[in-house]
């Protein structure tokens, strides 16, 4: 006997990356479900090596029939259809911003805030964090516990598979596309991705920040909490197609040394520190695609603070960033929380 579990969103980059994860972490899983819009029905995704699954359409689903949801299908989707599956009795984990900041709503990272999940019945909803915010925070959380943070400076490097199947379709095809010189189209970025990076990502706001930056900044005060942490984000598309790259800048509320912070930081679960000044001696976003952690390198003091530290980290942010911070809550779930079967 295993949990049925529902996948919405199955046809994208994350749900597909869910089936995986799902299928490598050998998940008790007793019968999935793979839905998507109508527009998909009758198509099939793989789950395992063996598996394929039909299709269905989330719109009809009976969620009574799942005691996990897992959505991966957009704000829209999550809008309409998380409530509903979680009146139906199904624990929802949804990937959108839909329902990120709404109270009663736990945003969890496991390793960093599990215990927040003991709130998840208020509403059956929980939200996975942004990509760029789960790979930071997973850097932050040793070095807050060595000492507190007061203020954080990042900036991203976010690959395009952080936009969807079409992003990374339209990288392609503007990258072969220039060589042969046909005119770039721009469809899912305002400017040209191909042989450049893009200050915007999601809308502006009237402050000038975009909602990514500001979305980067209020998830992690709501995951770290109840530390204070102010983060001021500039978030960077690039032409990567997996794979995110974040620099940043943290000012302590005391003294934190370069070797304590890489101990911290190896010990965590979920990190791996990677750091040696030298040629090679760091890691890049092309690197990480299908691993699981989240890797450090280049940590040095910032001298021109009292208590400054600069690292940079990448992680797939399909993986962590995404589908396996999802099912690792799941695992959560099911492990101290859900009746077992
Ligand atoms: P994607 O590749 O564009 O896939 C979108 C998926 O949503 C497709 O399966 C699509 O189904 C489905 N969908 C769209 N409207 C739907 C509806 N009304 N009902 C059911 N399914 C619907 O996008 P993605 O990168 O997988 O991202 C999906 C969600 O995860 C977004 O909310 C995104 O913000 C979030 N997220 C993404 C990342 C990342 O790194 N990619 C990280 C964290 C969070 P069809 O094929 O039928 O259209």
């Amino acid at each position: 006997m295993g949990y049925k579990i529902a996948v919405v969103g199955a046809t994208g980059n994350v749900g597909r990356e869910m089936l995986n994860t799902l299928a490598e972490r050998n998940f008790p899983a007793d019968e999935i479900f793979a839905l998507a819009s109508s527009k998909s029905i009758g198509r099939t995704v793989s789950y395992g090596d063996d598996n394929d699954l039909s299709v269905l359409d989330s719109a009809t689903f009976d969620f009574s029939k799942v005691d996990l949801a897992l959505f991966s299908a957009g704000g829209e989707a999550a809008k309409k259809l998380a409530p509903k599956a979680a009146e139906a009795g199904c624990v929802v984990i949804d990937n959108s911003s839909y329902w990120r900041m709404e109270p009663g709503v736990p945003l969890v990272v496991p390793e960093v805030n599990g215990a927040a999940l003991s709130g998840y019945a208020k509403k059956n909803i929980i939200a996975n964090p942004n990509c760029s915010t789960i790979q930071m925070v997973m850097a932050l959380k040793p070095l807050q516990d060595i000492a507190p943070i007061k203020r954080i400076v990042v900036s991203t490097y976010q690959s395009v598979s952080g936009a969807g199947r079409a992003a990374m379709d339209e990288l392609f095809n503007q990258t072969k596309g220039i060589y042969v010189n046909d005119l770039p189209k721009k469809e899912e970025f305002t400017k040209q991705i191909a042989f450049n990076v893009i200050p915007h990502i999601d809308t502006f706001m009237d402050d000038g920040a975009t909602r990514e930056e500001w979305k980067m900044a209020v998830e992690t005060r709501k995951i770290m909490a109840p530390a204070e942490i102010s983060v001021h984000a500039t978030c960077v598309r690039v032409p990567v197609f997996v794979g995110h790259g974040e620099a940043v800048n943290i000012e302590f509320d005391g003294p934190v040394s370069v070797e304590d912070a890489r101990k911290a930081m190896k010990a965590f679960p979920g990190v791996s520190v990677v750091d040696y000044r030298q040629d090679e001696g760091y890691v890049t976003p092309q690197e990480v695609q299908g691993e699981d952690n989240v890797f450090v390198s280049r940590v040095r003091k910032d001298p021109t603070v009292e208590n400054g530290l600069s690292l940079w980290c990448v992680g797939d942010n399909l993986r962590k960033g995404a589908a396996l911070n999802a099912v690792q809550i799941a695992e959560m779930l099911v492990a101290e929380y859900l009746p077992k079967k």
